[in-house]
């Protein structure tokens, strides 16, 4: 046999010999979340299969263009995955092929955001989004008094619409009237923090009297309208795009789904698929696309359904058991999978109860909730119930859960009182020291570590090296 040279060994070598750092790491991060609970509405825990795609050989191809018109040989095998993904992604969404067609090589929600505007849009045309304060994502058009911030606002001209203040809810009248002075290209439906279910046929109209294009930006819940457990935006919409590992469990990725029936000759899916390459993106990560189009089996199958309407029904116990311990969330309620929790009644902030959920191993984010003032100490924070509902945790749990955070928000205000300051740092320096904070930690490891983390056999989690623990 010929020999190796010494370069190529490498080649061969697993990870655990071949760089222990990194494997140190990812046993690190994969007893984090066993020993912990995730509760970022933005997260899920995706499947071994899905593990397994995303990190195989397909990783080492390129194949910039389309399945059939590649810039590149070899492709016989990416081209039938590509066909297989968007088959699958339009089977997941119920969606006619005739009036339909998907783009699946987005690498992200991110990208397959600015690829749309690019295809749908002119720089400097006008688009109106959600704005971020009032649960909007960055993409669709956010900027502040002294700066644009993304892209969405430096290429093109974006103004926000908001919630009604009383309701929480969105100002669909307002829109119109905004829109009727505003005159938007595109409207951007979809949310990065919104509780409640959109009003699609309303958002139709509105975009129609100015013969703007409608996109829905489903990256939070697709994972739902798949499985038909929330209205449906492909009905009135003409874009429809998603990320891929929030409710949809798949791996981090982007899709755009596209009408094709569109009159006057508005070749969406031409635009669409030159949108993402050339003009934005290069070769597509062909080992993603063998991990999203796994994700979109298992949405297609029969147990999907049940998946979403645990989701949802534990975010609604959560919701209603925080609501007993005497606490306020925005609309009182939640239609799908996550809860705006506003902790200003309590005189705590978002982020003094962030640190201390990250302390005991929640993991939560603050967030702003409506007529906050400040978005660098935002007065909630946000919650959601992919993730949990993915380790097999269903009503009976997130009860148990809604007690934990509530005992971190006592806990928080007699630290905040024993701090004798405001400031985050005060509240720090005796968070990390108190024996109750120590005492709530090991309650929610023991009570995490009884459920198991997917994609991961729980008798292989062991203990890392560098990670202590006190109790
Ligand atoms: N769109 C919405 C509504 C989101 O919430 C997010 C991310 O949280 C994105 C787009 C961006 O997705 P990504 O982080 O994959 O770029």
């Amino acid at each position: 046999m010929a020999s190796f040279p010494d370069y190529n060994k490498v080649l061969y070598t697993p990870l655990n010999e071949a760089d222990p750092e990194v494997q140190n790491i990812i046993e690190k991060e994969t007893w984090r979340q066993w020993s912990g609970l995730e509760l970022i509405a933005s997260e899920n825990l995706t499947s071994k299969a899905v593990m397994e795609a995303n990190g195989s050989i397909l990783t080492n191809k390129y194949s910039e263009g389309l399945p059939n018109a590649r810039y590149y040989g070899g492709n016989e095998w990416i081209d039938e995955l590509e066909q297989l993904c968007r088959k699958r992604a339009l089977e997941a969404f119920h969606l006619d092929p005739a009036k339909w067609g998907v783009n699946v090589q987005p690498y992200s929600g991110s990208t397959a955001n600015f690829a749309t505007l690019t295809a749908l849009i002119q720089p400097q045309d006008r688009l109106m989004g959600l704005g971020l304060p009032d649960g909007g994502h960055l993409t669709h058009g956010y900027y502040t008094a002294k700066k644009k911030i993304t892209a969405s606002s430096i290429y093109f001209q974006s103004f926000p619409y908001g919630l009604d203040p009383s309701t929480q809810l969105i100002d669909y009248t307002k829109l119109t009237e905004q829109a009727r002075i505003f005159k938007p290209r595109l409207i951007i439906c979809g949310a990065s923090a919104y509780p409640r279910d959109w009003d699609y046929a309303k958002l139709r109209a509105t975009a129609d009297e100015h013969g703007a294009f409608l996109m829905a930006d489903i990256a939070h819940t697709s994972g739902l309208v798949a499985a038909q457990a929330l209205a449906n935006p492909f009905e009135y919409c003409d874009v429809v795009t998603t990320t891929t590992h929030k409710t949809l469990r798949g791996p981090r990725a982007g899709l755009i789904f596209f009408r094709k029936d569109l009159k006057d000759a508005q070749d969406l899916e031409k635009r669409v698929n030159e949108a993402v390459f050339p003009a934005c993106q290069g070769g597509p990560h062909n080992n993603t696309i063998a991990a999203v189009s796994v994700a979109l089996k298992q949405a297609s199958s029969p147990t999907w359904q049940a998946y979403a309407k645990q989701v949802i029904s534990n975010a609604k116990t959560l919701a209603q058991e925080l609501v007993n311990h005497g606490y306020r969330l925005q609309t009182d309620g939640t239609d799908n999978h996550l809860i705006l929790w506003d902790l200003r009644p309590t005189g705590l902030t978002g982020s003094k109860v962030e640190k201390i959920c990250d302390l005991i191993g929640i993991t939560i984010n603050k967030n702003a909730v409506s007529g906050d003032k400040s978005a660098q100490t935002p007065g909630g924070i946000r919650l959601g119930t992919s993730a949990l509902t993915s380790r097999n945790m269903n009503e009976r749990e997130h009860a148990k859960v809604a007690e934990f955070l509530h005992r971190v928000v006592q806990l928080s205000l007699k630290l905040q009182k024993e701090a004798g300051s405001k400031l985050l740092k005060d509240f720090l320096r005796v968070a990390e020291k108190s024996d109750e904070v120590k005492q709530l930690r090991k309650e929610v490891r023991e009570f995490a570590r009884q459920w198991p983390l997917p994609g991961v056999d729980t008798v292989d989690i062991k203990r890392p090296a560098g990670i202590e623990e006190d109790d």
